[in-house]
């Protein structure tokens, strides 16, 4: 059952042609659940629109109408904000068939793509015309270039390269009022009074609907080298990330931090990973140096740097990939964290950041709070240290019930977020809001910010149309 009328949806599937909709239930299936199952969402209608004019015609019909529209990319996302809700109120909007069009002019080192392509087809492209897309996270296969940039995705090489944000010159994209902007110039300089494209990042689709994308390219990676040491504690993986960044200066491309409860977890349920290194470790950090220009002498002075790091104690083991096949058992021991943690049982999650000098003094002030809520609570925090964004990922005791544990999850944001801000923190590093944390940017956010904000949301999407009840209430 639907509020929204017949009239409307035949308005609606009459401007996106016989390709561009569906109503078909094993369809629409994959759009309205979540990857981990967490959540499941209703439509009378799936929109798959395949080119910006009929987006702008389908934005004006519901602006018209004051009908509630989702957009949706490849549904990575992990704060429940790309899927309709259950009222059964809201239509879905996929850019998925928006995927025709990667440009790239490797004099001005920019690229520009459809919002539909994937990340990993644009690092493939970049990559065959020699040069890198440095955006890298573990869902690349699947999350497309109007996701990333509406939630201004991170990843793994954001200490070098910065996030999605730092990563774009300009959008292409459809007001909720149906109007179309276009930023895709490629300027590096460009003062012509507010950029509309840098309110768009990071608005996860409340704003408008990202069509297209100009990136700024890097030169390709020419050597890599990649390696796990084991530590006993943070306080050593922040003084080394410090040592490394000494060392190797703009060229350290990525610097993870795996518990060794986490890294037990991976062994345990990804089949064909071992253990990278024999000694027990508390803590594991992967670290990964990018050379643009070769450099015989590199590996060489590498081992010496990590040789002074085992002899002054500040690392207890340590194994270096020997070939591009090890480098990628090594990083797939990172990006199998959370599939491995899932098979543990329910999770609760918390993608924050503080100052890195901070991280240790989080670690463990939030594991002291967590266990007052839950006693035998396993914290799984991993992440991106190189940037102070961290997954303080909790897993459920052994012996509990899973609905019993995520009963707690309130209580358990509480005194994990109360932490977070008392260390000038964020409660979203890289995943966003969506509708998962609205409650608690409501309570946490500076009020001004908050005004401001919903000000914005109401001047361009006047008649309330685009993501309701995401990021804002
Ligand atoms: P979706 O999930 O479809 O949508 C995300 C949000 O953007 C929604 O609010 C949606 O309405 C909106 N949206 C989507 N497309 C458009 C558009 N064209 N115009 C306007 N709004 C739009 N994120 C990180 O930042 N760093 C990580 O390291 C990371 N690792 C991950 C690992 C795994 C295994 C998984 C499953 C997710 C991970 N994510 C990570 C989260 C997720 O992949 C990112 O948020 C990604 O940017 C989402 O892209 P998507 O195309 O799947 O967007």
């Amino acid at each position: 059952m639907t509020n929204i009328s017949n009239h409307i949806i035949d308005e609606l599937k009459n401007v996106s042609g016989d390709k561009g909709w569906s109503t078909d239930k094993g369809e629409l299936e994959a759009h309205l659940t979540e990857w981990r199952s967490r959540w499941q969402g209703r439509t009378p209608l799936l929109l798959k629109p395949a080119s910006t004019d009929e987006i702008s015609e389908i934005l004006k019909i519901c602006n018209r109408h004051g009908c509630k529209l989702v957009p949706q990319g490849g549904n990575t996302g992990l704060v429940n904000g790309s899927m309709p809700d259950e009222s059964g109120d809201e239509i879905l909007l996929s850019l998925k068939r928006l995927n025709k069009e990667i440009r790239i002019d490797t004099v001005n080192d920019t690229i520009t793509a459809d919002a539909g392509i994937t990340v990993k087809q644009l690092q493939d492209y970049a990559q065959d015309h020699g040069r890198l897309f440095p955006l890298s996270l573990a869902s690349e296969g699947s999350c497309t270039i109007g996701g990333i940039v509406s939630t201004n995705a991170g990843g793994v090489h954001v200490l070098r390269y910065g996030s999605t944000r730092d990563l774009t010159l300009g959008l292409e994209a459809v007001m909720p009022t149906g109007e179309i902007i276009d930023e895709l110039s490629g300027l590096r300089k460009d003062n012509t009074g507010y950029s509309l494209s840098h309110m768009l990042i990071g608005a996860e689709g409340t704003l408008g609907i990202v069509t297209r994308a100009t990136f700024k390219l890097y030169p390709a990676i020419r050597q890599r080298f990649v390696m796990m040491v084991g530590m006993h504690d943070v306080i050593q993986a922040t003084a080394l990330l410090q040592e490394a960044k000494t060392f190797a200066g703009d060229n350290i491309s990525a610097f993870e931090l795996i518990p060794g409860t986490g890294l037990e977890f991976i062994i345990k349920h990804i089949p064909g990973t071992t253990a990278p290194i024999t000694t027990h470790c508390n803590w594991l950090a992967l670290i990964e140096f990018g050379l643009i220009s070769m450099d015989e002498n590199f590996s060489d002075r590498m081992e010496n740097w990590l040789e002074k790091q085992l002899l002054t104690g500040n690392i207890i083991d340590a194994t270096i990939a020997q070939s591009e096949h090890q480098a990628q058992a090594l990083w797939h021991l990172r990006e199998t964290m959370s599939e491995a943690q899932k098979t543990e049982g329910a999770s609760i999650k918390h993608d924050i950041s503080v100052p890195i000098s901070n991280i240790e003094a989080f670690i463990s002030a939030a594991n002291e709070a967590v266990e007052t809520v839950c006693p035998d609570v396993r914290p799984v925090p991993f992440g991106h240290l190189g940037d102070g964004n961290l997954h303080y990922n909790l897993s459920q005791p052994e012996s509990m019930d899973g609905e019993e544990f995520m009963a707690l999850e309130k209580a358990f944001n509480d005194v994990v977020y109360d932490i977070v801000m008392d260390m000038g923190g964020s409660i979203s590093a890289e995943h966003g809001i969506g509708k998962l944390k609205v409650d608690e940017l409501e309570k946490r956010k500076n009020p001004a910010e908050l005004a401001a904000m919903k000000a914005i949301k109401k001047a361009l999407d006047p008649n309330s149309i685009l993501n309701i009840g995401r990021i804002l209430k």
